[in-house]
């Protein structure tokens, strides 16, 4: 298999804008959930690069599990992330949801993100392959690993090598917190394959306060990076705010993590 680390020893670097994946260093992905406007985006871009974050994240589609939820300010909302990508120079990764918007998320983006609902969409998975972008493959809600890196292997049949796996957490018995977040899964994937793998703590958690001990957690695992949200005003925000970071808390865990990573 073309993920697999028998064939390829050396790990794969996946380069988002100017910015490595999988090499020595670790690299942060941050911002809102959701694109809500201008304001807020680069409110929090500026924040989270002041931080220390090199890539921005925020999404335009959204994958709400009620059709009534705020489902993304769509193109508007790419146009957003281009504008706020010349201003503050941060790249930029955003989901795409379906087969019909690959072409014109991927005018945007620097990276196309892969939702855990779409994991197996393996129409989707073939087309964002071909737009030949860096992918940011998350793990599925109720995916097995196997599962996870058959899918990124559908990606790299599809003749595109720029996969990052993303654990997000999965589905359990436990109602404690949202998902579980596997981080024996940054293990795993570290021995079965060559591809980098980021952890995201905060849908992996469901909530702010457990994103920082999950973060430094998945940085002493091994992992090649971090994708959290942060939000201006997490109280207002229109999607995933009791998981999200206020701009000061993530300052705070930027600071937390420098010694974690200089330790692996
Ligand atoms: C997100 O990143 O906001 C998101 C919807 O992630 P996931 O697909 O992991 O739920
Ligand atoms: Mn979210």
């Amino acid at each position: 298999k073309l993920v697999s680390r028998e064939l390829k020893e050396t790990p794969t670097i996946v380069r988002i804008g100017g910015v490595p994946v999988g090499g020595r260093a670790l690299v942060i992905m941050a911002g809102p959930c959701a694109v809500e406007s201008e304001e807020q985006l680069l409110t929090t871009a500026m924040a989270v690069k002041a931080a220390g974050a090199h890539i921005l994240r925020g999404g335009a589609y959204k994958p709400r599990t009620s059709p009534y939820a705020f489902q993304g300010l769509e193109e508007e909302g790419l146009k957003m992330l281009a504008r706020v990508r010349e201003e503050v120079g941060m790249p930029i990764v955003t989901e795409v949801l379906d087969t019909r918007d690959v072409a014109l998320v991927a005018e945007y983006a620097d990276a196309l993100q892969i939702g855990a609902r779409n994991m197996q969409n393996f129409r989707l998975l073939k087309e964002a392959g071909t737009t030949g972008k860096p992918i940011l493959l998350k793990r599925g809600l109720a995916a097995s690993i196997e599962e996870w890196l058959m899918a990124a292997e559908y990606i790299l049949d599809s003749g595109n090598p720029h996969v990052i796996l993303c654990e997000r957490g999965i589905r359990t018995f436990e109602t404690a917190t949202r998902f579980t977040l596997d981080l024996a899964a940054v293990a795993v994937v570290k021995e079965n394959s060559h591809l980098p793998v980021v952890v995201d703590p905060s849908h992996g958690t469901g909530s702010w306060r457990l994103v920082p001990p999950m973060a430094r957690a998945a940085v002493a695992a091994g992992a090649d990076g971090l994708i959290i949200e942060v939000h201006p005003d997490p109280a207002r925000a229109l999607c995933d705010g009791p998981q999200s970071l206020h701009p000061e808390t993530f300052d705070r865990l930027m600071g937390e993590i420098e010694p974690v990573a200089l330790a692996v």
